[in-house]
C-alpha cells in the first residue's frame, strides 16, 4: 500500500522523485498541447450546488457523498466538472479544459484495485459542436505525442523505473470496439479481460450511463466512449452530450436522478441555451500510473488518497 512521504525510505523517496519528474513533464506537455489547440484553461471549483450525479454508472462505487452547508445553502464537493463544463462550453468558452480535483469517497475495498484514489485530478475538456471523431483526434494526438516526448526527454527516468521498453509508443488510430461486441466476446468482466489482452490503447463505445451522455432516441445507442490502456484499464471517459431539455428530463426521470440538484442546467436547457458539445475527462494519476508502470495509483500522488486510509496530509 502506498505510504505517505514521511514514511518513505531513501530508496522509495528516490523512486517518488523520478515519478514526480515524469508527472511534471506529463502535465507540462498536456497543458501546452491543449492551449496550442485553442482551448481556454479554466481554473477548477471545489464547492457547488450541482455536480456529477455519477449515477447510473456501472463503474461507480461511492461510499459517501460529501455535502456541507455554506451561507445557508447545501453544496457538494466536485465529483466531476461535467455540469460546469456544459454550462461554460455553452456560454463563454466554446473550447475549454481544466485540471479539476475530484473528490469521490470510493468504497474501501477499491484500495485493492490499485487504480482508485478518493481524491484525484481529471484533465477535463469540452468542445462546442464536437463529435467523437474530434475528441478522438485530440486524445490520440496527445497520448501518442506524450509517450514519444517522454521516451526522448525522460529516458533516464523511465529506464530507472524499468519502463522504457515496456511502454511502447502507441500507434494511432486506436481501435474502436462497441461495448455490445466486447461483452459478447469477454462477458460481464470485459473491462479487466480486454485490458489484459491489448497492446495499444483501445476505445470502447456505447456504454449505458449518466443522463448527460448522448443516447440516440431511436436506436438506443450511446455516443460515448472510454479509453483503455494495456495492463491498467480505463484512463478516460467521454461523450457527445445531450442538450435538449425534454431528453434530459426524460432520462433523469428514467434513472431516478433528482432534478432539483440540476436546477440551473435544466433552466438553461429549457431556455434552449445549452449547446451540443462533446468532450472527455482524462484521469491524470491513472495516465501517469500507466506511463511509469506504477504498482498502485497512490504511488504517483505526492499525498496518497487511498480508499479506506486517511493520512495526515
Ligand atoms: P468518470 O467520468 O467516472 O469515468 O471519470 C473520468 C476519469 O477519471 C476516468 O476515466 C478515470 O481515468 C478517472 N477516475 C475515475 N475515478 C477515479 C478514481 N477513483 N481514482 C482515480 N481516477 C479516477
Ligand atoms: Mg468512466
Amino acid at each position: 500500500m502506498p505510504k505517505p512521504l514521511e514514511r518513505l525510505s531513501e530508496e522509495e523517496l528516490a523512486r517518488k522523485r523520478v515519478i514526480g519528474r515524469v508527472s511534471t513533464s506529463t502535465l507540462s506537455f498536456l497543458t501546452r498541447a491543449f492551449v496550442e489547440q485553442g482551448f481556454d484553461w479554466l481554473l477548477p471549483v471545489v464547492l457547488s450546488k450541482s455536480t456529477d450525479p455519477l449515477w447510473p454508472d456501472p463503474g461507480a462505487s461511492i461510499e459517501k457523498r460529501v455535502e456541507t452547508e455554506i451561507y445557508g445553502e447545501t453544496v457538494r464537493t466536485t465529483l466531476s466538472m461535467i455540469v460546469h463544463k456544459l454550462v461554460a462550453c455553452s456560454t463563454a468558452y466554446p473550447r475549454l479544459f481544466s485540471l479539476s480535483p475530484n473528490v469521490r469517497i470510493e468504497k474501501r475495498e477499491r484500495s485493492a484495485t490499485g487504480w482508485h484514489a478518493y481524491e484525484f485530478t481529471q484533465l477535463d475538456f469540452e468542445v462546442r459542436g464536437g463529435s467523437f471523431g474530434q475528441v478522438r483526434g485530440v486524445v490520440e494526438g496527445v497520448v501518442t505525442g506524450l509517450v514519444d516526448v517522454l521516451k526522448r526527454e525522460r529516458r533516464d527516468e523511465l529506464m530507472s523505473l524499468s519502463r522504457l521498453d515496456g511502454l511502447g509508443t502507441p500507434r494511432a488510430p486506436f481501435k474502436v470496439m462497441d461495448r455490445e461486441e466486447v461483452v459478447e466476446e469477454y462477458g460481464a468482466e470485459w473491462e479487466s479481460r480486454l485490458t489484459k489482452e491489448i497492446d495499444d490503447p483501445v476505445w470502447v463505445t456505447n456504454i449505458p450511463r449518466e443522463f448527460y451522455d448522448f443516447q440516440d432516441p431511436v436506436s438506443g445507442v450511446w455516443d460515448n466512449y472510454d479509453l483503455l490502456v494495456p495492463r491498467y484499464g480505463e484512463v478516460l471517459s467521454g461523450a457527445r452530450r445531450e442538450w435538449e431539455y425534454e431528453r434530459i428530463v426524460a432520462k433523469m426521470e428514467r434513472d431516478g436522478v433528482k432534478k432539483e440538484n440540476f436546477a440551473l442546467l435544466l433552466q438553461l436547457a429549457a431556455g434552449r441555451r445549452l449547446r451540443p458539445s462533446a468532450g472527455a475527462g482524462i484521469g491524470v494519476e491513472r495516465l501517469v500510473s500507466w506511463l511509469v508502470g506504477a504498482r498502485h495509483i497512490g504511488e504517483v500522488q505526492p499525498f496518497p488518497k487511498v480508499p479506506g486510509t486517511v493520512y495526515d496530509l
